[in-house]
């Protein structure tokens, strides 16, 4: 069976990404950094749907457990086909109260992130019969800056240009690909006031959040879209468009 690994799936967009990829046939790798037992939850979500799944801890930021995670699944599935980098954090504050070490805490978990699971995935993608992918999950800051999260919307404009330079660097063999979503419903935008919700939903057109599966069914679009590569897929209801 194909096998895919998805970083960050514990919880929210990854959770439904994990979802989507056993739905579709594949087993899955869910990767945490703290959350236990919703890794678990989620895993065995996966095998009701008739898929394997395993669990495994790491914090993806760091390179040797980045290779553990993909390691372990390869050892677990006989392989992986596709990765997704969906792993991230976010932080509201000013760049004159930002601190350089939370600045590198987000690059560190947004970007090294990826380039480390996709560089110890590299051998097994190569070797992969499934037309082998790789999606990073980027956002629509990346293109519209952000005032008060100047380091994460840096983050998620470097994963970009981290894509586009893979996909390039692996070609023909693996297709790298980006998605990027608008507002969507997860704990990561959970903590907006009424007033600040109020004020997103007035920017999207289609006058809603995302949800976490309409994220998912853009990265299926991608790992299945076989004259696709170095392409950013904008998933955010019409609030940037073009
Ligand atoms: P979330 O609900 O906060 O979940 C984040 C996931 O990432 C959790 O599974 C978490 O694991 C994991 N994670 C965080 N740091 C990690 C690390 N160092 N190593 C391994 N796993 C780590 O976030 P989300 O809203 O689903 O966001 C997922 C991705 O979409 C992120 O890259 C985010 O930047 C991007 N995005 C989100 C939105 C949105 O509106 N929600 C919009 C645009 C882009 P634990 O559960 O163990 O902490």
């Amino acid at each position: 069976m194909p096998a895919a690994v998805v970083t960050g799936s514990s919880r929210g967009l990854g959770k439904a990404i994990a979802l989507r990829f056993a739905d579709d046939g594949y087993d899955v790798a869910v990767n945490y950094r703290s959350s236990e037992e919703a890794a678990a939850d989620v895993a065995d979500e996966i095998r009701e749907r008739g898929r394997d799944a395993i669990t495994v801890g790491a914090d993806v930021s760091d390179a040797e457990a980045a290779t553990r995670l993909v390691e372990t699944a390869a050892e677990a599935f006989g392989g992986v086909d596709h990765v997704v980098n969906n792993a991230g954090i976010d932080q509201h504050v000013y760049t004159e109260n930002l601190d350089p070490d939370d600045f590198d805490r987000i690059v560190d978990v947004n970007v090294n992130s990826a380039f480390n699971v996709t560089k110890a995935a590299l051998p097994y993608l190569r070797a992969s019969a499934d037309d082998p992918s790789v999606t990073n999950v980027s956002s629509i800051l990346a293109h519209t800056g952000a005032a008060i999260e100047c380091h994460y919307a840096a983050s998620k404009g470097a994963l970009l240009s981290l894509t586009r330079s893979h996909a390039r660097d692996f070609a023909p063999d693996i297709r790298v690909n980006a998605v990027a979503p608008g507002h969507v419903e997860t704990d990561m935008t959970a903590d907006r006031t009424p007033e600040e919700k109020e004020e997103e939903l007035a920017e999207i057109p289609v006058g809603r959040y995302g949800r976490p599966a309409e994220i998912a069914h853009a990265v299926a679009y991608l790992r299945d879209a076989t004259f696709v590569t170095g392409e950013t897929l904008n998933v955010n209801g019409g609030e940037r468009m073009g």
